[in-house]
């Protein structure tokens, strides 16, 4: 009797599935085949897999959302125009971004507290649109205090916004 190279497995998730194990030495199919049968098919595997890593990733989002949230009451920072998921994303930028601005002049000694409250917070304020938190994140920090007053002054200023 020869040992057959189609396998018929029944996956742990309880979808069956038949697997090609010609490859595998004669002699450690039926192991195999029994180690499978332990398993999730690979389709379970990947969906369960999936979804843990993006849940995660939400909860992550989430806490970092949190975070932003305290400080944008204290600092007096306003909602921002824009989608939902532009809202996560352009308030996490906003907020690192002022963050390494007080960290740049305050913490440095350069500035004080109240050039850091009339040149940053007062036009970061003013702007209300995720749209230039995003189209600006990549700037370099030292050019935030003349993009700020450029960008409360521009359509995304809050004056401007319908
Ligand atoms: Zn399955």
């Amino acid at each position: 009797m020869s040992i057959p190279t189609t396998w018929t497995i029944d996956y742990s998730c309880g979808h069956t599935g038949d697997i090609d194990l010609s490859k595998k030495r004669v002699d450690q199919r039926a192991g195999y085949a029994k180690w499978l049968e332990q398993r999730d098919c690979f389709e379970c595997y990947k969906q369960k897999n999936g979804k843990k890593e993006s849940a995660e990733r939400a909860k992550e989002r989430a806490v970092e959302l949190e975070k932003v949230g305290t400080w944008e009451e204290r600092s007096g920072l306003e909602d921002l125009d824009g989608s939902d998921k532009q809202q996560a994303w352009a308030r996490v930028i906003r907020g690192d971004i002022l963050a390494g601005l007080y960290d740049l002049y305050v913490e440095s000694g350069e500035h004080d507290e109240e050039w850091f409250e009339s040149k940053i917070l007062t036009p970061a304020r003013m702007i209300a649109t995720c749209r230039w938190w995003i189209d600006n994140r990549d700037f370099e920090l030292p050019a935030f205090p003349e993009l700020l007053i450029a960008g409360a002054d521009s359509e995304d200023g809050n004056e401007n916004v319908a």
